[in-house]
């Protein structure tokens, strides 16, 4: 275990795409944890379903030697987050811990934000969203339901890191690696999520993040996303180490 330095914590993510197998877990763990309304039938033939966290899916090469890919995609929480100059009322901006966050009761709705987002992982709602009976009793409290006309996206568990921070400054000692595990990652089977403090020189995020497969999405962009992608590593490719 490592210990934090005395600055503030900088959240990131490190998403080994090597090991994800697109089981979704992570998908689902997400839904439960942060109060994502569910996404109907109808809703999603509207194109209007909600997923903090996203499995991309796409295929590589030609049939019959074509193979699947998986690729999570989440708020990026990007260090030059397009999303925040255009918010008119300042609903989303940067904190002093690398995360992009958003403000639910200060949201007007313009979706300025989702629009400038090149990620796509802002979601609207459009209705207020419904859970049936039985399953009101599982949604968390730690967690406010957004209403009808309000912005969301990932926040990167924020309700874990507080109740992290707070429970190791009663037990009296420095933040370490592996206390906040957002739900996600906690869900993933193969540990291809990983969380955790960059500023730690010893955290597996900061480790991971200097392996050489490490690249960033639309890094061409200059979003300076703090969620790093390991490339996969395919020993059947002929070309190159690994693919994006
Ligand atoms: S839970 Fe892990 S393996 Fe499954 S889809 Fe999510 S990241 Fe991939």
């Amino acid at each position: 275990m490592t210990t934090q330095h005395a600055q503030s914590p900088k959240w990131s993510m490190v998403v080994d795409a090597d090991r994800c197998t697109g089981c979704q877990a992570c998908v689902v763990a997400c839904q439960a944890e942060n109060n994502v309304p569910l996404n109907t039938d109808d809703i999603f033939k509207q194109k209007r379903a909600i997923e903090w966290i996203r499995i991309e899916r796409y295929w590589e090469g030609e049939y019959p030697n074509i193979k699947a890919r998986f690729l999570p995609v989440l708020c990026q929480h990007c260090e030059n987050a397009p999303c925040e100059p255009v918010c008119p009322v300042y609903a989303t901006y940067h904190n002093d811990q690398g995360m992009n966050v958003q403000i639910y009761n200060r949201c007007i709705g313009t979706r300025y934000c989702a629009n400038n987002c090149p990620y796509n992982v802002r979601f609207f709602n459009f209705w207020e969203p419904v859970w049936p009976e039985s399953l009101r009793n599982q949604l968390n409290p730690d967690v406010t339901v957004r209403s009808r006309g309000i912005m969301e996206k990932c926040s990167f568990c924020i309700q874990r890191i507080r109740a992290g921070t707070r429970r190791v400054k009663k037990e009296g000692r420095a933040l370490a690696d592996g206390d906040v595990v957002p739900a996600c990652a906690q869900a993933c089977p193969t540990d291809a999520l990983v969380f955790g403090n960059m500023h730690d020189a010893g955290s597996r995020v900061r480790k991971m993040s200097e392996d050489k497969r490490h690249y960033r999405l639309l890094e061409r962009s200059g979003t300076d996303p703090n969620v790093i992608y390991l490339k996969r590593v395919d020993p059947t490719a002929t070309e190159g180490a690994g693919h994006e």
